[in-house]
């Protein structure tokens, strides 16, 4: 595939949202039972945003504030696993493919390995991807910073994807 007419790229994706209480805790497309949630204009699903970023950022199409601006009312309490279906949609009509996506977690409370099968398979579905192609990670803050505090949470995502390259693949 990395011949003359593709190549690989890779993106990186970052996001962080305010936890709050009274909001539901939705990361890479599961509720997870808590006493807070990430606040935010969508669900606020920090993990599946940073995937979004990251697919957005190998494919060279900007992020996802220019793709699905949050002061865009259609955007409000959105499923964000719609806007990936959406993100890959524009990819793969585009003629890319997406590889690999490793991605990371950053929570201090609930620990996510309960829900980690599910993210995982909700994720690849999303993605349109196999089960090896997803790697999803979790880790604290260890008391430190803003996720430390229970201020709030973060994920970062690295997404590998193959484009169709030369003239026909502009624009
Ligand atoms: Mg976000």
């Amino acid at each position: 595939m990395n011949g003359e007419r593709y190549r690989v790229a890779t993106g990186l994706g970052y996001d962080c949202h305010r936890l709050v209480a009274g909001r539901p805790l939705v990361i890479g497309g599961v509720e997870i039972p808590h006493t807070h949630g990430l606040l935010g204009h969508s669900d606020a699903d920090v993990l599946t945003h940073a995937i979004i970023d990251a697919l957005l950022g190998a494919a060279g199409m900007g992020d996802i504030g220019q793709h699905f601006p949050d002061t865009d009312e259609r955007y409000r309490d959105a499923d964000s696993i719609e806007l990936l279906r959406a993100t890959v949609g524009m990819l793969v009509e585009r003629g890319s493919v997406v590889e690999h996506v490793d991605a990371t977690v950053v929570l201090e409370r609930p620990q996510l390995a309960p829900y980690r099968a599910a993210i995982h398979a909700r994720l690849c579905t999303a993605l349109g991807v196999d089960a090896d192609r997803l790697n999803v990670k979790a880790t604290r803050g260890e008391g430190m910073g803003f996720i430390g505090r229970l201020e709030g949470a973060a994920a970062l995502a690295v997404a590998t994807v193959t484009l169709p390259s030369g003239p026909a693949a502009k624009g």
